[in-house]
């Protein structure tokens, strides 16, 4: 309920727009609202809020203070309890969560739309009685429109996913396609000219009925995203034109490519990719100079575009055996890695990683032949990426670790594990031609030749000199996509896309 009074106290401050802006809280959420936020703070001048849970918003705050000084960027705390949900305490974030406890974690995430709701009234009380601009939130938060639609206020989903992933992900839970056939191979029946296998369905859609509570949450969420006011997404026109187009149409809405949204040092033309930019170690989950500058000190040993950067984002491990048989593969196939350990599934909560989950003295014995570097749980990921000593990219395909990659010119090989990460997977290597997807899924038994011949493939023979050139390509669409000179006369697709959507929103706003 909305305090009537406040709406026409007037303002003895001066007038600013404000933004409301809240993430998921997981890393690959977190990180692309967070740039998003800056971009716009920059751009507008505009206030902007961040709301999130209390651990969230203390681990969010060095890097608000660094990078965000000088902008209007302020952290917003909301109550969170995990208590009746199964959860450990203190789970704030998706972050080592098995994936027993997602959906747990999900569920309890409903319980922040009253703190929200309280959240946007003190700020318009705050702001003399005026509502914000817009709440920009989380495709996982749908239920922000109703708020938005209480308080008047326009709600704009942000897809942490690019265009193709989420209207992918988002044809399957509507449609349940898999449903309906006993074919392997099954097209969706919004998108025609997409033909998906089973093994490329995350696990919970696999399962899913239509009616049990993954469905019924998952499709409480997309019905109220694509009746939002808009979407922003992470990605570029010239990227994914015919995906965007299928938004547009199939929500009658506007859709804003903005990206990639990344640190401004990654995207100029002759990236700064050996400083300790502190836009690169604040990021996420944090890395300490001095790790930083042992990675910098093992890249720099290595020759230009020989290290393979291994890493599964921020939330997924593998399984024992699989572990063994990349750490073997990555061995023999004697190129230079850094590879983002994590203990395996298999392992109890909150382990660390032991020698008894990799083979015998492997670390040991590819620390000597400066053959890999093994850090635990967290890498400063654009730090390595933007180095020229890195050339290729294992990874899981999560959406910001593929414009991270892409960014730099650098191909990937695909290991989808969840969510929209298999159809990422499956339109860079078919379509965007810059990527070979090695194995799919946490399930089945990889083997160490597997690993090895694809390794080989993109990092020293001709297909993978094919990949690079396609990844170049691609680094250079995104410059321009996101580039504008100095008199702003000429701007690149995303700038143009964010200033329209700011015209749109404040174009007949009553002050
Ligand atoms: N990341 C990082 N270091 C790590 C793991 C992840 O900096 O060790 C960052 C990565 O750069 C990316 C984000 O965390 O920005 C992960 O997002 P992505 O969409 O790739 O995967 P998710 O974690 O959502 O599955």
């Amino acid at each position: 309920p909305f305090p009537a009074e406040n709406l026409t106290t007037t303002t003895t401050r001066e007038f600013k727009h404000h933004v409301v802006m809240f993430p998921f809280m997981a890393q690959g959420h977190i990180i692309p609202f967070l740039e998003l936020a800056k971009l716009l703070a920059k751009r507008t001048g505009f206030a902007i809020t961040i709301a999130n849970t209390p651990l969230n918003i203390r681990s969010l705050r060095p890097e608000i203070d660094s990078t965000g000084a000088g902008l209007d960027i302020r952290l917003a705390e909301l109550p969170f309890s995990t208590a009746g949900h199964g959860l450990p305490p203190q789970t704030e974030n998706t972050d080592f969560l098995p994936y027993n406890l997602f959906f747990p974690f999900l569920q309890a995430s409903e319980q922040l739309e009253p703190h929200f709701e309280r959240l946007i009234c003190r700020i318009c009380q705050e702001d003399g009685g005026r509502l914000p601009l817009c709440i920009i939130s989380d495709m996982a938060f749908g239920w922000t429109l109703d708020v938005g639609n209480r308080l008047g206020i326009p709600r704009i989903q942000f897809c942490t996913a690019g265009a193709y992933g989420t209207s992918v992900y988002y044809s399957l839970w509507t449609h349940l396609p898999h449903n309906q056939t006993h074919a392997d191979d099954f097209v969706l029946p919004d998108m025609p000219h997409v033909t998906l296998q089973r093994s490329q369905l995350p696990t919970n859609i696999k399962m899913a009925t239509g009616s049990d509570p993954w469905s019924l949450f998952m499709n409480r969420q997309i019905s109220r995203n694509v009746r939002s006011w808009g979407s922003i997404c992470n990605t570029f026109e010239q990227l994914e034109h015919s995906s965007l187009q299928h938004m547009r149409k199939s929500t009658g809405r506007p859709v804003w490519a903005v990206g990639p949204i990344l640190p401004s040092s990654l995207l100029s033309s002759s990236p700064s990719n050996t400083k300790l930019d502190s836009d690169f170690l604040l990021r996420g989950k944090q890395t300490e100079a001095k790790s930083a500058r042992a990675c910098l000190q093992w890249l720099d040993s290595q020759a230009p575009s020989t290290v393979l950067y291994v890493s599964f984002g921020s939330q997924n491990s593998i399984s024992l055996s699989n572990m063994k048989a990349l750490a073997l593969g990555l061995e023999s196939s004697q190129q230079p890695f850094i590879w983002v350990v994590r203990p395996p599934v298999e392992a109890p909560l909150n382990s660390e990683l032991s020698a008894e989950f990799l083979s015998d003295g492997f670390e040991e014995r590819v620390k000597e032949k400066k053959l890999g570097l093994l850090i635990r749980k967290w890498a400063p990921q654009l730090l390595i990426l933007s180095h020229p000593s890195t050339g290729g990219f294992l990874s899981h395909c999560g959406w910001n670790s593929v414009l991270e990659s892409l960014s730099q010119g650098i191909p990937i090989i695909g290991w989808p594990m969840a969510g929209d990460q298999f159809t990422n997977s499956k339109v860079l290597e078919e379509e965007m031609e810059v990527c070979i997807e090695m194995w799919r899924g946490k399930e089945g038994e990889l083997k160490p030749e597997t690993v090895e011949r694809t390794v080989r493939m993109v990092m020293k023979e001709e297909k993978g000199n094919r990949l690079r050139q396609r990844a170049a390509e691609i680094r250079e669409a995104a410059l321009k996509a996101v580039s504008e000179d100095k008199n702003g006369e000429k701007k690149g697709s995303s700038v143009c896309a964010v200033d329209d959507m700011i015209r749109e929103l404040t174009v007949g706003y009553q002050c």
